[in-house]
């Protein structure tokens, strides 16, 4: 059966390029989030015609929905001849901005040898192509087999996923009653399983000190620099500690192996003016600064701890500053998500890959989140991996692109998952 199925989606070599063309060719850019139900009606209408059940589901209400760009996602679902298991692929159908120096038409899905073009065609619209051609296949020469499969194509994973599979994940759709196993195929190399990520704190620290004129600044108090004495601190104590904290987490890049803290931005004083502006500054002594953190911590660190230790820092640097004040505020916060390498959709997609590719899986831990995270905390589900055609180094870069042969190979990972976990007569 498995070598019957692997010809099957051979066959299918040129529906496969052309479905991830059709894919690119729908700008699904987020920002802002354009034509999102044109594509989820594309996909109801390819999956519909194919005996899937499919629906469009609007997460109304969530960040960025409106009737100008209303957040779509869509859901197919077709069941076995008997009960059993609910293998779900999941896609997110938006693409991020174009940026400078593409080559090649970024909607134009061109060709170039194993070579597939376009803004999405490895994150993630070629994962999704590869999943839709693995389901086919496998329904064709599996007709009789337990459980269902469905496949969902969700909005705005690029700016959080909340208009998406966080919403999906709310309204019950990934509660492990309905839902038992879970591939996200993003671009993370077909011989590599993703378990999960790191978590994320996201705050934005601000100094406050007095205003006055620039020429007596002893009358005031310069809330820079005393956002100046929290980076010398973070400097001296911080970065060193967080170097040292490794993970059993088998992160990649290796770097990212280590807890991680970024400051995005800095802002103090007098607001910067209009580009033209041709006058000059006016003096003044700063009365705040800020700077958000971007801090990335590991599955042996606890959150509470995470942010102690920033709140501990501020007060060393107060007890040597008395005039100083400051204020911490929570931005955004996302728990580490790691699937246990014994679950069954780990253990079965390892036994595909190794059938397909004739090597041994390895295993991958992302440094930044994706939509993981709401099918762990919102949904309960512990049984989802992140695994898809695609290098990660590409996406979000210009000239992206899928190879059609990786496309393939996962095409046939994923369907050997099917037989694996739907017990095909
Ligand atoms: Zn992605």
């Amino acid at each position: 059966m498995d070598d019957r199925l692997k010809s099957e989606i051979e066959h299918r070599r040129d529906a496969l390029i052309a479905l991830t063309q059709a894919l690119i060719a729908i700008p699904t850019l987020n920002p802002p989030g354009r034509n999102y139900l044109e594509i989820c009606e594309y996909l109801a209408d390819h999956l519909g015609a194919r005996g899937f059940t499919t629906e469009l589901i609007r997460a109304k209400g969530t960040p960025g929905d409106s009737e100008r760009y209303p957040r779509w996602n869509m859901i197919a679902r077709i069941e076995g001849t008997r009960p059993g298991e609910c293998v779900h692929f999941n896609a997110h159908h938006d693409v991020v901005e174009l940026g400078h120096g593409w080559t090649r038409d970024p909607f134009g899905g061109e060709i170039e040898g194993d070579r597939i073009y376009g803004r999405g065609a490895c994150d993630m619209k070629g994962g999704l192509a590869a999943s839709v051609i693995a389901a086919e296949a496998f329904l064709a020469i599996c007709p009789d087999f337990a459980g269902s499969i469905e496949i969902s194509a969700t909005a705005d994973e690029e700016t959080g996923g909340y208009g998406g599979v966080a919403y999906l994940a709310e309204q019950g759709r990934f509660d492990p009653d309905r839902v038992q196993h879970v591939i996200i195929p993003e671009p993370l190399h077909k011989d590599q399983i993703c378990l999960g990520h790191r978590g994320v704190w996201w705050a934005e620290i601000e100094t406050h000190g007095r205003i006055a004129h620039g020429s007596m600044p002893f009358l005031g108090d310069s809330a820079i620099r005393h956002m100046g004495a929290v980076l010398a601190e973070m400097e001296e104590t911080l970065f060193p500690l967080l170097l040292n904290k490794r993970t059993e987490m088998p992160v990649i890049p290796e770097g990212a192996r280590a807890s991680t803290l970024n400051i995005n931005s800095i802002h103090g004083g007098e607001p910067e003016q209009e580009e033209g502006f041709t006058g000059l500054p006016a003096p003044c002594v700063a009365d705040r600064c800020r700077i958000v953190i971007d801090r990335r911590f590991l599955i042996e660190e606890d959150i509470g701890a995470v942010k102690s230790e920033i709140s501990a820092l501020m007060e060393r640097v107060k007890e040597r500053r008395p005039s100083f004040t400051y204020e911490i505020r929570d931005l955004f916060e996302v728990q580490p998500s790691m699937t246990d390498r014994e679950a069954p959709i780990v253990r079965s997609t390892a036994a595909a890959i190794e059938a397909v590719l004739g090597r041994e899986a390895s295993y991958v831990v992302s440094p930044g989140t994706y939509d993981q995270k709401h099918i762990d905390r919102i949904g309960r589900l512990k049984n989802c991996i992140a695994y898809g055609p695609g290098l990660l180094e590409l996406a979000h870069q210009p000239d992206e692109w899928v190879g059609i042969a990786d496309m393939l190979d996962s095409a046939k990972v994923m369907a050997l998952v099917l037989v694996e976990l739907l017990d095909p007569a």
